[in-house]
C-alpha cells in the first residue's frame, strides 16, 4: 500500500469522501488515506489526526515528501479534539475497533455541528457503531463488507437524520448484522457470521464442561441467542 495505491480496505472508505470534501482522518498513521484523496483532487483539504507520536511523526514525514502540507493539515491530538469548530465537513475513522471509534465520536460531539458525512471503519464490534448512531441521530446510508487478505471489515458511511426506520423490523439484528449488510448477505457476510458462529459455539461447549454458576449460565443463554440471530438471518 501506498498513497497511490491504497488497500482494498481503505480504498472503500475513501470512495464514500465527498467530491471537493473538507475532511479530518481521526488514527491517520502514515496519513495515507488524506495524501491519496488530496493528490487526486478528491479533496481540497484533510487533516491528519493522530494521538501517538511515532504515526503522528510518520504522517508529518509522509505529508512533507509529498508536498502536500498546504492541503493537509498534520495534529497531534486525541480524537476530535485536533479539529476547530466548522473546519470539515466529513470525517473519516478507519481501523480500530468500534467501541474506540464510538467513544472517540461521543467525546467529540461537540465538534460533529459542521460535519454532514461520517465514513467510519471498525475492525471489530460495528454494532457499537450502529447503536451510537441511532442514539446521536445519524442516519446510516451505505455499508459495506469486505474481505482482505483473509480479514474482513465492516465500513459504515452516516448522514445527520434519524435512522429508526432502518431498525423496524428486527432490531437487535439490524443492529447487530447492520440493516443493510443482511439484505445483501455477499459472500464476506456469509463467512464473518459463519465464522463468528463457530467462534461461540465453541465457547458455549468450554460454558457447558464448567462448573455451573449464574454467569456460566447467563453467557451461555447469550451466546444461544446470538447463535439462534445468525441461524435465522441465514435462512431469510
Ligand atoms: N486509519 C489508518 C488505517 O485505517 O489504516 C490507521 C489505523 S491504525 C490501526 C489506528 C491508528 O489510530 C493508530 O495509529 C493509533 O495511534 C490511532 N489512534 C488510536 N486511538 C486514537 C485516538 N483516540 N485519537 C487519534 N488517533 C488514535
Amino acid at each position: 500500500m501506498n498513497t497511490d495505491k491504497l488497500s482494498k480496505r481503505l480504498e472503500t472508505v475513501a470512495k464514500y469522501i465527498p467530491k471537493n470534501a473538507r475532511f479530518a482522518d481521526i488514527g491517520s498513521d502514515h496519513a495515507y488515506l488524506p495524501c491519496y484523496t488530496v493528490k487526486r483532487n478528491d479533496v481540497c483539504f484533510a487533516i491528519a489526526g493522530e494521538v501517538v507520536e511515532g504515526p503522528f511523526q510518520s504522517a508529518v514525514k509522509q505529508v512533507k515528501s509529498e508536498g502536500l502540507t498546504s492541503k493537509i493539515s498534520v495534529r497531534k491530538g486525541n480524537g476530535l479534539d485536533v479539529i476547530e469548530a466548522n473546519e470539515v465537513d466529513c470525517i473519516t475513522i478507519a481501523g480500530m475497533g468500534g467501541t474506540l471509534i464510538a467513544t472517540i465520536l461521543e467525546s467529540g460531539k461537540n465538534k460533529l455541528e459542521s460535519v454532514q458525512r461520517l465514513v467510519l471503519q471498525p475492525n471489530v464490534s460495528a454494532s457499537s457503531i450502529r447503536e451510537w448512531l441511532l442514539k446521536n441521530e445519524w442516519a446510516l446510508v451505505a455499508e459495506e463488507i469486505l474481505e482482505e487478505d483473509g480479514k474482513i471489515y465492516e465500513v459504515l458511511v452516516a448522514e445527520k437524520g434519524d435512522s429508526h426506520s432502518l431498525y423496524e423490523t428486527n432490531k437487535t439484528s439490524e443492529l447487530l448484522f447492520g440493516p443493510f449488510l443482511m439484505k445483501e448477505k455477499n459472500e464476506a457476510f456469509v463467512k464473518k457470521w459463519t465464522m463468528e458462529k463457530k467462534n461461540w459455539q465453541r465457547i458455549l461447549m468450554q460454558l457447558e464442561a464448567a462448573p455451573n454458576s449464574e454467569e456460566n449460565s447467563r453467557k451461555r443463554k447469550e451466546l444461544h441467542e446470538k447463535i439462534k440471530l445468525v441461524d435465522e438471518v441465514m435462512k431469510q
